[in-house]
């Protein structure tokens, strides 16, 4: 969905158009940080295939598959100076008259919109399931460097209240986070995907804020080992950064909890 001119926390602001043309559609467009393109057997694209239509009735979703001719992958971006490889990396793709059968486009056209909003809730849920396991890992760090670690004879570092404290928020912060994203996936099976859109969005910003803030302290704990790659932090804390932006950025799905607060009150 994304790219670099304007689509983004927008997505239904793209260039990237594909024009019926008898049984085929023709693509043409620039993608950016299309995750897992290198070594991919296939890219899922979307791209306008009727601007006058409702905003969200504009855009489809079409499979093509790697070696499709005008489909390319230019490089992968850098991202906080790691270039990645394989499916854990982020790529510019570009599509020059790209032609693909019409039995490519998934879903009805002009669906697009809807099935990313249904592949975008449970992908939102994994990945606080994922974070909130890094969460544990890097409280259980943390501790340990707490207890190894003596400043002087006989006192470890676990005995300074700070420390203490920023284990006990971690260990707080990570069972609301755990609460709420059980509740929200509970939601999901119990009322639906668009009935748990809010707490969708709630726990993205909410368990995105808890992992950085609990691996800014394991870290700091750390001291300067934790910059290093003696442990997985550093690695974490650079990879994981993107967590408040992809997927929606935490301001857009603040909106999305902020309208809903606003609306019941009214
Ligand atoms: C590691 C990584 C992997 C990604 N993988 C994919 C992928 O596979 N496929 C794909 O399509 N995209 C992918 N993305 C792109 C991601 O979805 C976008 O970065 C995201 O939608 C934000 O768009 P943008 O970067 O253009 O930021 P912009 O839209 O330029 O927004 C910039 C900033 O503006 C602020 N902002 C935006 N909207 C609002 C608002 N309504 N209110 C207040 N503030 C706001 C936010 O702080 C936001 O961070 C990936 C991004 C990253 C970092």
């Amino acid at each position: 969905m994304t790219e670099p001119g304007r689509a983004g926390s927008n997505p239904t602001w793209l260039d990237a158009t594909a024009i019926r043309d008898g049984d085929h559609y023709v693509i043409n467009g620039r993608k950016w940080f299309t995750s897992s393109a290198e070594g991919a057997a296939f890219a899922i694209v979307m791209a306008v295939t009727n601007a006058a239509a409702p905003i969200h009735q504009r855009a489809s979703m079409f499979i093509v598959p790697a070696g499709t001719a005008g489909y390319s992958v230019v490089r992968n971006i850098k991202v906080m100076g790691e270039a990645g490889e394989d499916w854990a990396s982020h790529a510019e793709t570009l599509f020059e008259d790209c032609r693909v059968p019409a039995s490519a486009r998934i879903g009805e056209e002009g669906a697009g919109f809807s099935l990313a909003q249904e592949r975008l809730g449970p992908g939102r849920i994994h990945h606080c399931m994922r974070w909130i396991g890094i969460c544990s890992r890097a409280l259980e760090l943390m501790g340990r460097r707490a207890l190894s670690r003596e400043l002087a004879p006989g006192q470890a570092l676990a005995s300074q209240q700070t420390v203490q404290h920023w284990i006990a928020d971690s260990y707080a912060e990570i069972e609301a986070a755990r609460l709420l994203v059980l509740d929200a996936a509970r939601s999901v099976e119990l009322r639906g995907q668009r009935a748990a859109r809010v707490k969708i969005s709630a726990i993205k910003y909410f368990t995105a804020g808890v992992l950085q803030r609990v691996l800014d302290r394991a870290i700091q704990v750390h001291g300067a080992m934790g910059l290093t790659d003696e442990t997985p932090l550093a690695y974490w804390f650079a990879h994981e950064r993107g967590a408040r932006i992809y997927d929606g950025a935490d301001e857009s799905h603040k909106n999305v909890v902020a309208r809903d607060v606003l609306r019941s009150l009214q």
